[in-house]
């Protein structure tokens, strides 16, 4: 008999399958609001300029393919703990950070939590509640046992920050706690700095451990801003985890460029994790691949790319906020009383708009807009040509 004769088919990808789903529906004028990918007005991924001129560069040089360090570049990592830490670093200073180039954020996320459940599998992991969907399954894939910590509420479209505190609070010393730096997925609702600094003296107090991904920097107020949060961390004097992610920062999503960073307490430390992530990586997949990474590390060391980086990525932003106001605008012109403006307090790619399962079902089935079940849109595939069918299939829906 076959191998696979007791192999059962695994259940769809929420999200992929519903990118299967709109590709095979005909109707000229369908949207889709599910995928976490920024497209321009033009509703197209963009190529950004100074990622086409590093590339331009790199290809001018023609370098010879040789294996990248199991760490990856020493530009890159450099690049990537400024910009979680800034350049002036008092914990880059003391060596306390170690970087590894990953394979994007779910690469980073992986690397960590494999790494972490060597030095401690019988650890709870937390994720908020809810999460981008696929945390749980990236832990429970490396071993650890996933519970969630009270998040997002419904009734304020905000957090419900007194009952994620306490939940934090009754937690076991040694649970890793993993947070979401800014522009939460999927609710787009983000703690204040206030409340920030709440979480870093708990996981403190509690001696958690904390997991800080890092997906969307830039993407809410800019990247320093955005950083608020993990400068808290970097200031706490903790050891933490960052997963970060130049997907969407860089619309770089299948180069596959993120970076895991893990503080220690000081630089003999951080010399005997690096030996041991090293460990992880080798036998995971090596080496990582070289050329996002270099054309990341280019655009970030060079004074012209970089500022044209941050303009590009300031044109993301602020077309997504446009996206945002007009939403809530047209939805109102289109009858609706209920109040919509919580979409434009919301950060990040993403709003949790509230509709139920069988309201986006209706959106599905009669306008050919898609959306995920929980009611989640992604702003960034609105423009100026389908926004306004969106704001009347919400409000036909919800009528
Ligand atoms: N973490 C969060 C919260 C995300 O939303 C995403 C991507 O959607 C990732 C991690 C993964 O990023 P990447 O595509 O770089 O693997």
């Amino acid at each position: 008999s076959s191998i696979f004769a007791a192999v059962e088919m695994a259940p769809r990808d929420p999200i992929l399958g519903l990118n299967e789903a709109f590709q095979a529906d005909p109707r000229a004028e369908k949207v889709n609001l599910g995928v976490g990918v920024y497209y321009d007005d033009n509703g197209k991924i963009p190529l950004l300029a100074a990622v086409k001129a590093a590339e331009e560069q790199r290809l001018k040089l023609a370098p010879p393919r040789g294996y990248q360090p199991i760490e990856g570049a020493a530009a890159y990592n450099k690049a990537v703990q400024t910009l979680l830490f800034g350049t002036d670093s008092a914990l880059l200073d003391a060596g306390r950070a170690v970087t590894i180039e990953a394979l994007g954020g779910t690469g980073a996320l992986k690397i960590g939590a494999d790494f972490l459940n060597r030095l401690n599998s019988s650890a709870k992991v937390y994720i908020s509640d809810p999460s981008w969907e696929n945390h749980r399954a990236l832990f429970e894939a490396a071993g650890f046992d996933v519970g969630a910590y009270p998040y997002y509420d419904a009734a304020t479209r905000g957090v419900n920050f007194s009952a994620m505190l306490a939940a934090l609070k009754g937690y076991a010393a040694g649970s890793i706690i993993v947070l979401h730096a800014c522009c939460h997925n999927p609710t787009g609702a983000d703690l204040t700095l206030e409340q920030w600094q709440q979480v870093v003296d708990t996981i403190r107090e509690r001696d958690l451990v904390a997991f800080v991904d890092m997906a969307y920097q830039g993407f809410a107020d800019g990247i320093e801003p955005d950083a608020a949060a993990l400068r808290l961390f970097a200031d706490s004097g903790l050891e933490f985890f960052v997963s970060s992610s130049f997907s969407k920062s860089f619309s770089l999503y299948g180069e596959r460029v993120g970076a895991l960073t893990i503080v220690t307490a000081d630089r003999d430390a951080s010399a005997r994790v690096l030996s041991q992530v090293k460990r992880v990586i080798r036998t995971n997949y090596s080496n990582p691949p070289t050329h996002g990474g270099i054309v990341v590390a280019t655009v970030l060391s060079d004074a012209g790319l970089r500022a044209q980086w941050e303009e590009e990525l300031a044109g993301m932003r602020d077309r997504i906020r446009l996206m945002r106001t007009q939403l809530v605008e047209r939805i109102a012109a289109a009858g609706v009383k209920q109040d919509f403006s919580f979409v434009v307090q919301q950060r990040g790619m993403f709003s949790f708009t509230g509709l139920t399962a069988a309201q986006v079902e209706r959106m599905k089935q009669e306008y050919g807009i898609y959306a995920v079940s929980t009611g989640r849109i992604c702003l960034a595939a609105l423009n100026s040509k389908n926004i306004d069918t969106v704001a009347k299939a919400i409000a036909s829906v919800i009528a």
